[in-house]
Order: structure tokens, then sequence, then C-alpha cells
């Protein structure tokens, strides 16, 4: 079998242990599946996001158990000798939402989402087609830059009911989900190249994602204003081929098209090198994207500049919470009496930065802040976008983070760092979250602002 993601961190798994269930076909794919012992820890519901389809199934067939086992039966020819186009396969990952809960919690560290994404592009393979929508879900990163001039029919659409019935038969898109707008100007068309403060300043590069550039801008804007008004030379990441805004690659991922994620990842790498060769941390502030960096560009076979791109690859609040500790960190917040409650995304969750959330907000004189303990929201990218998961993607979200939202305070601020949860929040509790950019931006008020 010939694997389409690089599984050689896994090549050593098992060796000299008899009771290390390896799977006939596979490599070391079928050995990171392995990795599963059937303790079934995933099925507990205690803190922490692991395993969300189980928790809201309550049935161990969507555990992440289940798909590790059934992956393991595919690999053992008991599906036959085409087990990816099959139905075992297809609805044992089918409630996955990739959230990545497992890699962190589970004992073992099963990588369930990396593994699904292997057997969704060996299915595409065996099928010999990828279905339209997620074709049309992964090219977002392309097609993002005109959906601007398509406001109008997401507004119609929202509006007439029978248009989105209509969609939802054609396209599979759910038609009680609000579709995501576009903001009128995307951010990287009028950033500045290299925004310069005077002295000695450190230099940082912005990571602008697809969703910070085209549809929350703002975001894109209130982090560089953070970032400047601490006295930072922000460069912002521009592909060096000069084509088209970089990407991440994480929706060709999700959607199985690995080569196309490949191809971005490459862009990506390319593009960051001479920064990060100069040791430059790179700042990025949509958690699944920047994510991506330090994950799954190890399983993109780009070579070894992979590894110091993943060491300089920072969340926002991770790199303040590290200037902070190192007294390095000069921005004055000032004293902003009231109530933020935090929803985490999984992958913050998963790669332990809520920590740094913690520690930065707290940097912010007289604000008081409270975690939410969620599972995932839901949404999980396109997930909750997808009709037939439209009412386990609203279960989740109802699990316990929509009953928090609502039951908070109208002037609470509410904190969501990733694109899909504060669309979840919108659609699930009709209330707006902001990015922890955009608070921290306000914090540091208007006088800060005009000196940079
Ligand atoms: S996925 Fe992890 S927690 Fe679940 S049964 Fe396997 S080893 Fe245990
Ligand atoms: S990635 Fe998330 S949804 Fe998928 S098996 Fe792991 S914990 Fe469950």
């Amino acid at each position: 079998m010939k694997t389409r993601l690089d599984w050689s961190a896994y090549d050593s798994y098992g060796q000299g242990d008899a009771y290390a269930h390896i799977p006939a076909e596979g490599g070391a794919y079928g050995k990171a599946a392995a990795v599963c012992i059937g303790n079934r820890q995933c099925q507990r519901e205690e803190k922490g996001v692991m395993c969300p389809s189980y928790r809201v199934t309550h049935d161990e067939a969507h555990s992440t158990q289940h798909r590790a086992a059934t992956l393991k039966a595919a690999l053992n020819g008991e599906y036959g000798v085409q087990p990816f186009i099959g139905p075992e396969l297809e609805a044992a990952m089918a409630l996955c939402v990739g959230c990545k809960g497992c890699k962190r919690e589970c004992p073992n560290g099963v990588d369930m989402a990396l593994l699904r994404t292997e057997a969704l592009a060996q299915r595409w393979a065996g099928l010999g087609k990828i279905p339209l929508r997620e074709r049309l879900m992964a090219h977002l990163p392309r097609l993002a830059h005109y959906f601007r001039f398509f406001g109008w029919f997401g507004v119609l659409r929202d509006n007439l009911p029978l248009l989105a019935k209509a969609m939802e038969r054609w396209l599979g898109i759910a038609a009680r989900r609000s579709l995501p707008r576009a903001s009128s100007r995307d951010f990287l068309s009028s950033a500045p190249v290299a925004a310069t403060v005077p002295g000695n300043a450190r230099e940082v590069v912005l990571l602008v994602d697809t969703f910070s550039n085209h549809f929350d801008p703002q975001i894109a804007q209130a982090a560089l204003e953070v970032l400047q008004a601490g006295g930072y030379m922000v460069h912002v990441a521009r592909p060096a081929d000069g084509e088209r805004p970089l990407c991440c690659g994480r929706t060709f991922l999700s959607n199985g098209m690995i080569e196309e994620a490949r191809k971005e990842a490459a862009r990506m790498v390319d593009a960051l090198w001479p920064f990060v060769e100069r040791g430059l941390p790179v700042i990025g502030l949509e958690p699944s994207c920047l994510l991506m960096l330090r994950d799954e560009y190890y399983a993109l076979g780009l070579g070894e500049r992979v590894a110091a791109v993943a060491k300089s690859a920072l969340l926002l609040e991770e790199f303040l919470a590290r200037e902070a500790d190192a007294k390095r960190l000069n921005l004055n917040f000032k004293v902003v009496p009231g109530q933020v409650l935090v929803h985490g995304h999984c992958h913050q969750k998963a790669f332990g930065a809520m920590k740094a959330m913690r520690k930065v907000l707290g940097l912010v004189p007289q604000l008081q802040v409270e975690f939410i303990e969620a599972s995932c929201c839901g949404m999980a990218g396109a997930f909750g976008l997808e009709a037939e998961h439209y009412e386990v993607s609203m279960q989740m979200g109802e699990l316990s983070l929509l009953p928090q939202v609502r039951a908070a305070s109208a002037d609470t601020l509410l904190i969501a760092n990733g694109t899909s949860c504060r669309h979840q929040i919108r659609d699930g509790a009709a209330r707006e979250s902001q990015h922890l950019a955009q608070v921290l931006r306000k914090a540091l008020g208007e006088q800060q602002k005009e000196t940079v």
C-alpha cells in the first residue's frame, strides 16, 4: 500500500513488543493505528476534549478506539481488497472532527485526525474522484478572494429558505447554517510589507491566514497594531513566488487532498525560510492554521527545513507570553474592568496554548477572565456546515459551550480565537466573539495606537 503522508515517525513503533498488534498492511501507517491499545480512555466524558463524537452519541462506534480498531481491521484485509472505499471505514470516520483531542489526551497519543486524513486520501484515490462539496471546501483559500463580490448572494441565501434548501440538496451545505461572509477588503492588499518603528526594534513575522485575511481582516490589523505598539518591527509574510496569498494547506488536508496541501505547505516553507534562517519568530492567529506548521508539516515530507519552521511558529498568545516571561514585553495595557469568557480552540488545547492565553489576558489590569470547560465547539472547520453533520455539530456545541455563552451577561466579552468557534457561537447562541488580538488592541487604548 502506497501511503500519501509520511508515516516514518512511526517506523520503530512496536519493535520487540510481541503484544503490539501491528496490521499486516500499511507499514508505518498501520503502526500509527496500532498505537491504540484499546483501553477506552476515549470513552470517558470528564474534563478535556476527547472525544467529542463519543460524548454526544455515547456510542462506541463513534469513539477513537473504534476508529483505530476499524482501521487495523481494514489493514488486515477484513473488509476486502479495497477497504478504503467500503462502508466500514467511512462509517467509523464519519463523525471524527479532527480536533486532535486524542493526540493530546489519549495516553498513547493516537493521532486519529492524521490517520483519518490518510484514509480519506486513500478513499478518493480508490473512488477516482473527490465530491464537489469537499473540493469546494478544500479550495476555500483560493476562492475566498471572490467571496467579497458575492456577499449579496450570501445574504440572499441566508434569508431565503428555499434557496438554502436548494443549496443543501445540490451541494450538501446545511440550510440551517449561516454562510461565512467575506469582508469587503482583505488585509493583505493594504498591509505594509514591513512596518518599521524607530530604534533597535526586534523583528517578527506576522502570518496572516486565509480567514484573517479575507473574513476577519480586523483581527490581522489588531495583531499588527498590538505588535507594533510593543515596539516590534513586523514583517507580514508574503509568498516568495509573488502569487496568491500564502496558505498553510489546512483545508486541503482536512479534505484528504494531500498533494494540494503539500504544495501549499511547500510555498509556506519557502516564504518563511529567509526569516526562519535569521531566527525570527513567525506569529500566527488562527490556531488550526499556525499549528499545522508545528504538526502536520512533518507528515508532508517537506524536508529538513520543517523542524526549524516548526520551532519558529508561535501563536500570538504564545509569543506574547514568552516575551512577558523574558521581561521583554513592552505593552502598557490600560485598566479594563469587566469580564471575559474564553473558549479555547481544540488545537490550542491540544498544543497547550491555553496557559499562554491565561498569562496574556492576566496582563490587562482588572480584567476578570473565565475559561469555558468544553470539548470541541462542533463546527470544526467544514464539519458543521455539512448537511448530514448539522445536528451532531449543534449537539457538540450544546454539550457545554453554547449554554455557557448564553448564560453570560450581555456585557461579558467573549473570546474565541478559532474562526469556526466564532461561527458556531454566532449560529448557536446569537452572540459575537472576538479574537484575543482584538481584545488586547482595545486594552491598549487610543493613546498607544497613535505612537505606532
Ligand atoms: S484511542 Fe487511546 S484512549 Fe482510546 S482506546 Fe486507544 S489507546 Fe485508549
Ligand atoms: S480527532 Fe477528535 S473527534 Fe477525531 S477521534 Fe480524535 S478526539 Fe475524536
